[in-house]
């Protein structure tokens, strides 16, 4: 039997992620052949990167068909799913079973790395990221594109070949499975291994390789085949969610390589707890995957101190060194590890005095730690009697308890990008209030100062093509891309407005050039009020503030500090601009100086701006945890310092000594 329907997709977001999932699990109930089809291109039903490469969006108009005996109730079930808006958004069971099977789950041993004979190194230098010292095991994480030759292969050894590749697919999904069982792992993360199963397990991906192999190629180049192609396809679409499948596909076919080779490599979730990272350079997105409280240190290669990897090491005091001055094999040839991340130096295999060298240091630093307890509930005064807030800069809702333990006097600068990056569609304005709400009430009566969000090409987020640009940095970022784009920033004004009703609750926008933005934010914002009011929603006002990171604000500090309500000084982004360094490049990471007596010179011209005006300034760039740079700001009349959580206590003992 032939049945066919033409139906427009409700699913919120789409079919793309967990929706197209839940779908091709639902196809694959049937016996019948099933089609989808959108604007000419048509795909398996039963195959979820096929599906996905289709891009069907929420509105769009598509054409199911099914051929066989039960085509009929395949496309009544399936057109119900799609125009279904929270189809596959819920539980990941909505259509059949997305738990791994018991096999799977007893089966793989976790990969393990060797450790080499220790070699007897002795110190590297590197640049300091994250302060405090410690000791343990290396863990040597070099993640590479396996080494093959590929190989044409004879009539009998198809089968085998076959079979190989299978038990391949087997292992990689199997070890999957085990991970995704882990309970310690959030919801986010269990989606993003589902994502990678499916993709092993995918029809297409397997019909493809097994094609292949009959034609003559061998189990390993037949998997690297298909899947560059697909892996390709997911790279030249738009979209940034679909875009990053591409990685994923990488990725799995790496993995299914490795299986077929036997070759093990590493992931940060293999680790033993407190050891020491390794690697030529860590993404954020790795290290988000990993458990943070089991990292003792991390050293990379490459990496520079404001990249986010760094923000996060220092958020979860993690000592961290990176551009390290050594070599892979140096590294990967180590078994024990010492690291100061406070003087940027790693001891590869230290001798027994080195070793006690820096066992004296751990206990120093804890003695140190402790001592400054006391000033977990003291609000700072210089001794001339100026208070200095003490403030906290955050990204998630886990970093909160961590801020309260350190003795943070509220939020200085929450970066709301964190919210909207690695999802894989927007944050709804409900979800954003609820968010924004948890941390106002958590720091109650405290100020949390909201950043509104601050993402461009160097940072993207699903939801938002962004242009190909040669300078990110300079280009279509923060407020610039948030006033072209109301559908994202008005959600969140909107969900700032309503979470004001529950704290004391500051906003702050980032990347300003120009007087002109701010009265464009300000009118977003009458905007946003009269349409809650008009919803029947309640919201309460809060002070807006802007961030000081660009050398045109400072230009213009004096007339900006007339429209707003308080400044808030970005020392990273300011000392690049002012520097003309990228703070990503580690090639000009000495140029990345915010005592460079031109980045001083700046931040004291909009303190006097902001003096001139009587509003207040605060700094939550890097630098304001500087004990050097401490008395200078306050002198110049900074009443906030933001910062890393584990950097509160001593900077108020600072502020007291001042
Ligand atoms: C800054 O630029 O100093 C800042 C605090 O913001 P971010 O590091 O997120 O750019
Ligand atoms: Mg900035």
């Amino acid at each position: 039997m032939h049945c066919e329907r033409k139906v427009t997709v409700m699913v919120r977001d789409g079919l793309h992620a967990r929706p197209a999932t839940q779908f091709v699990k639902l196809a694959k109930r049937f016996g019948a052949e099933i089609e989808v089809e959108r604007k000419g291109r048509s795909a398996n039903a039963k195959s979820s990167v096929k599906l996905m490469l289709l891009g069907i969006k929420e509105s769009d108009e598509i054409t199911l068909r099914a051929d066989g005996e039960d085509a009929e109730t395949a496309i009544h079930e399936l057109s119900a799913f799609v125009v279904s808006p929270d189809a596959g958004l819920g539980h990941a069971q909505d259509a059949g079973s997305a738990q791994p099977d018991e096999a799977a789950l007893v089966a793989a041993p976790l990969a393990q790395i060797s450790q080499p004979v220790a070699l007897g190194e002795g110190k590297l230098f590197g640049i300091p990221a994250s302060v405090g010292t410690a000791i343990g095991p290396a863990f040597a994480f070099f993640p590479r594109e396996p080494d093959v030759t590929l190989r044409r292969i004879a009539e009998h050894e198809i089968l085998f070949e076959i079979a190989a590749f299978r038990s391949a697919v087997r292992t990689v999904t199997d070890d999957l499975s085990r991970r995704r069982a882990d309970a310690a792992l959030g919801e986010e993360d269990r989606a993003i291994l589902d994502a990678l199963i499916d993709v092993a397990r995918d029809e297409e991906f397997n019909a493809s390789a097994e094609g292949l192999i009959r034609a003559g190629t061998d189990a390993v180049g037949a998997a690297m085949s298909a899947g560059r192609e697909l892996s390709d396809a997911f790279a030249a679409t738009e979209d940034a969610y679909l875009s990053a499948r591409a990685e994923d596909m990488r990725s799995m076919t790496r993995a299914i390589v490795l299986a077929l080779t036997g070759t093990i490599q590493p992931t940060l979730a293999d680790m033993a707890p407190g050891a020491i990272v390794l690697a030529e350079e860590i993404g954020a997105f790795d290290l988000a995957k990993a458990n943070l409280s089991a990292i003792g240190a991390i050293v990379c290669l490459k990496g520079t101190v404001n990249s986010h990897v760094a923000i996060m090491a220092r958020a979860h005091a993690i000592p961290l060194v990176v551009g390290l001055r050594g070599d892979e094999a140096k590294l990967a040839a180590a078994s024990l590890v010492g690291v100061d991340g406070g003087a940027g130096t790693v001891q590869l295999d230290p001798d027994d005095a080195a070793r006690a060298t820096i066992e004296v240091k751990i206990a120093a630093e804890r003695q140190e730690r402790e001592g400054l307890a006391v000033f977990h509930a003291v609000a700072p005064e210089t001794r001339g009697g100026r208070k200095v807030t003490v403030a906290a800069n955050l990204g998630t809702l886990a970093e909160i308890e961590p801020a309260l333990a350190a003795g943070a006097m509220g939020v200085g600068l929450l970066r709301t990008e964190f919210l909207f990056m690695q999802r894989k569609s927007l944050p709804t304005e409900d979800e954003q209030a609820e968010t924004y709400a948890a941390f106002a009430k958590a720091f109650a009566p405290h100020a949390v100062i909201v950043r509104t969000l601050d993402v461009g090409g160097d940072k993207p987020v699903s939801g938002v093509v962004f242009p190909k640009e040669e300078n990110p940095f300079l280009g279509w970022r923060g407020v610039r891309m948030c006033l072209e784009r109301l559908d994202i920033f008005k959600p969140q004004l909107k969900a700032l407005l309503r979470a004001a009703t529950t704290g004391n609750l500051k906003v702050m926008v980032p990347m300003i050039v120009d007087v002109e933005e701010i009265r464009q934010v300000r009118a977003l914002i009458a905007e946003c009020k009269a349409e809650l009011r008009a919803a029947g929603l309640a919201q309460a006002d809060f002070d807006l503030g802007i961030m000081m990171e660009t050398p045109a604000a400072a230009l213009l500090a004096e007339e900006l500090a007339r429209e707003v309500a308080f400044f808030s000084i970005g020392t990273n982004d300011l000392t690049q601009y002012v520097m003309a360094a990228d703070r990503l490049n580690p090639s000009v990471a000495k140029l990345n100086r915010p005592d460079h007596p031109a980045v001083m010179k700046a931040i004291a011209m909009i303190c006097e701006g902001a003096a001139k005006a009587g509003i207040w300034v605060g700094v939550c760039g890097e630098a304001a945890a500087d004990p050097n740079l401490i008395p200078r700001f306050v002198a110049m009349g900074v009443s906030e310092l933001s910062m890393s959580p584990g950097s509160i206590l001593k900077a108020k003992k600072c502020v007291t000594d001042i």
